[in-house]
Formats: structure tokens, C-alpha cells, sequence
């Protein structure tokens, strides 16, 4: 079989090997529910207890303040549909851009549907939106602001601790999808003024279907799923004790390893950046070169269609993705680069690598070689 040389970890992670023997362990020996009023119950509690303790940790919050979820949209529905539910009376304004993931702005069409106004806010060429424009798009009626702390196509990092000094200081509460950061930045929740965090396990070397939601203590939050009143009553259903093993020893591992994995993904992706940018001409990186992630390289190469190089790429073996991996499959350009000012051709000729500590020099200089083969080729063929 081809080697696979795997360049998309925006879209998923493989399951690391700590993760992986944390769910063996609970799949096959702690089967109790972790309601249950025995030693087996007590068991899976604590698998919980755990996972809950290690995250606190790594985010320097309360226990009490993780709630666990089906992963990253659950997350980001739970904070913008139940957020804007619970402040009720106060107010039906929700301020949000135009770069989210779309489980935030989803959410946002659907509270439209129920009588909310939402604003967009757009960012700038360099892919980021200025805390300025968040801080005028608020209105006496605003009752929430929904910024994410790093864009998933661009890697491009938000104003997020000032727009979250804001909206505290104006009684409006924050969320903020940090997907493509936690467990990359160190994150501390007594500094960022977030009343809500969404994380996802599986962009993390954790299961797929797992994650969390910070939720600040004393934050309004509506449930959206009931039922026998788990995790504080705020995300009813038994949970997740396999899942939630594994995403406990993933974020062990991205923690205690911070530092080095973050150094050998920036390494790794300015190689490919610079060596893109000098061996294949009219190419360029969408969004700002220093305010971004450690692992995201979102690359236009003039005159091609990305979707036609990722046919010739998965052909080498090389995964990489156009646009968000999570538009199933749709054609469409990306709202993102669209948003910061990209013709629909030129966002259409676009492609994402997004790497992490697995990756080597070696998959780097094969991709680069077999981009340069490739490139040239959609290029000729177009010009004929
Ligand atoms: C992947 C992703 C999500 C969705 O997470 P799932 O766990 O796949 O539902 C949300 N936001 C961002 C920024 C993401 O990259």
C-alpha cells in the first residue's frame, strides 16, 4: 500500500497511542453507568473526575466549569443557541463573523429563524477581524459575541482576550471556539474573559464524537439537549465514558508536550511555506504569515483549481484539503477566504495543510516535490 503522508489534521488527528490504551482500559473494564450507586459506577465517575481534573488543569478553570459534549459543534450550538436562550428579555442581538466554523454560523441562521438579529462581522485582508469593528457591531441589545480564537482554514488568530475584556466589561457574554488551539497555546481562562470555550477531541489526537464546553461560573447557559439532568443538568444522556478517557489522556499529552510539538510543527510548516513560495512560482499565503497557528498553511496557486490538485495529491498518497473538511464535499468557494476579499476564483484555487507533531522533514520535501510536478501540470493542461 502507498504511504500515506497525512497533511490535513485541521479536518481530524490520528487517535494517539495514550488515548487509544485510555479507552481500551475503560471499553473493556469499566462498563458502569457513571450514576450508578456502586463500585462500578464509582469506577466510570472517576474516569470522568479525571478527564474533568486534567482539563482544568491545561485551561487553569474549576472543574465544575467543563462540561462534556459530542465534540466541537455540540459545543459551539450549546454556547450560541443556549447563551442567547437564557438571557431571555435582555436583549436578541448576537454579534459574530463572517470567518466562523459553521456549527457557530448555523446556530446564528437558526435563532434568525426565531426572531434574533445577527450581525457579521468581516474580517481584514490578513484574515483576522479588528476588535474594534466586534466592538461597534454591539448594540444596547447584544446579549451575546461569538469570536473564535483561531480561523480553521487561514490558522489565523482572532483579537479574542480584548474582544472578551469587552464583552465582560459591558455585561455581554462571550464565546469563543478555540478548536484549532487548545492544546497548541498554553490558555489560561483567569486571563481570556470567555464565559464559554468550545474544544473538540479529536482535532487533538482524541476520539471522534467527544469534547467540551468551558462554561464560566455564574454564565446563563439554556440546556439544548434534556433529559436525566448529567453534567450539571446542562448536557443531559449518559455519558461519554470511553470517549471522555480518551480525550483526558490526549489533553495530557498535547500539555505536557506544548512546547516541543508546537516548535517541530512550526518548523515543519515554515519549511513547506518557504519552500512552496521559492520552487513554484505564483503562489501565495492567504492570510497573515506570523498571526497564525503553529500548523495551518492555507496556499493559492495562481491558474489551477484546488480540488483538481487534491485528486492529483491523494494520487501520491498526500491528504490535504480545500476549504473546511466539514463542508461535506461542497463546491462551494470558502466563506472564509471570500471574506477577506478573495474573487471566487482566486479562493477556488486555494489549498489547506494543516500539520502537527507527526509529520517530518521528509513528508514535507515529498509533498513539495510532488506540488511542483503536479502544479506545472494543471497549469500546462490549462493553457492548452
Ligand atoms: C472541527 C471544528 C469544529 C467541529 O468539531 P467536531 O468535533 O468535528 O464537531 C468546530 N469548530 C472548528 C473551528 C473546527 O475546526
Amino acid at each position: 500500500m502507498q504511504k500515506i503522508v497525512y497533511l490535513d489534521n485541521g479536518a481530524t488527528t490520528p487517535l494517539c497511542a495514550e488515548a487509544k490504551a485510555a479507552m481500551e482500559r475503560v471499553m473493556s473494564d469499566v462498563y458502569g453507568n457513571p450514576s450508578g450507586n456502586y463500585s462500578l459506577g464509582f469506577a466510570a465517575k472517576k474516569i470522568l473526575n479525571d478527564s474533568r481534573a486534567e482539563i482544568a488543569s491545561a485551561l487553569n478553570c474549576y472543574e465544575s466549569e467543563i462540561i462534556f459534549t459530542s465534540g466541537g459543534t455540540e459545543s459551539d450550538d450549546l454556547a450560541v443557541i443556549g447563551g442567547a436562550l437564557a438571557s431571555g428579555a435582555r436583549g436578541r442581538h448576537i454579534v459574530t463573523t463572517g470567518i466562523e466554523h459553521h456549527a457557530v454560523l448555523n446556530s446564528c441562521r437558526f435563532l434568525e429563524t426565531l426572531g434574533y438579529k445577527v450581525t457579521y462581522v468581516m474580517p481584514g485582508p490578513d484574515g483576522a477581524v479588528s476588535a474594534d469593528s466586534v466592538k461597534e457591531a454591539v448594540r444596547p441589545d447584544t446579549v451575546l459575541v461569538s469570536v473564535m480564537q483561531a480561523n480553521n482554514e487561514t490558522g489565523v488568530l482572532q483579537p479574542v482576550e480584548e474582544i472578551g475584556e469587552f464583552a465582560r466589561a459591558n455585561n455581554i457574554l462571550f464565546h469563543t471556539d478555540a478548536v484549532c488551539t487548545f492544546g497548541k497555546l498554553p490558555l489560561d481562562m483567569s486571563r481570556l474573559k470567555a464565559d464559554f470555550l468550545s474544544v473538540s477531541a479529536h482535532k487533538i489526537g482524541g476520539p471522534k464524537g467527544t469534547g467540551f464546553l468551558y462554561v464560566r461560573r455564574g454564565a446563563a447557559l439554556q440546556p439544548t439537549v434534556y433529559g436525566g439532568g448529567q453534567e450539571r443538568g446542562l448536557r443531559s444522556g449518559t455519558e461519554n465514558t470511553v470517549g471522555i478517557a480518551g480525550l483526558g489522556a490526549a489533553v495530557r499529552r498535547k500539555r505536557d508536550n506544548m512546547e516541543i510539538f508546537g516548535e517541530k510543527t512550526l518548523r515543519l510548516r515554515a519549511r513547506l511555506q518557504k519552500r512552496i513560495l521559492e520552487e513554484i512560482p505564483d503562489t501565495h499565503v492567504n492570510g497573515s504569515l506570523t498571526n497564525r497557528v503553529p500548523g495551518t498553511l492555507n496556499i493559492r496557486f495562481d491558474g489551477i483549481v484546488g480540488t483538481s490538485l487534491l485528486i492529483l495529491l491523494d494520487g501520491k498518497g498526500i491528504c490535504a484539503s480545500a476549504g473546511a473538511a466539514c463542508n461535506n464535499a461542497s463546491q462551494k468557494p470558502s466563506h472564509v477566504l471570500t471574506a477577506m476579499g478573495l474573487t471566487e476564483k482566486e479562493s477556488a484555487s486555494s489549498i489547506r495543510f494543516s500539520l502537527n507533531e507527526l509529520n517530518t522533514e521528509e513528508e514535507i520535501d515529498y509533498t513539495v516535490e510532488v506540488l511542483k510536478e503536479s502544479v506545472e501540470y494543471l497549469r500546462k493542461m490549462r493553457a492548452l
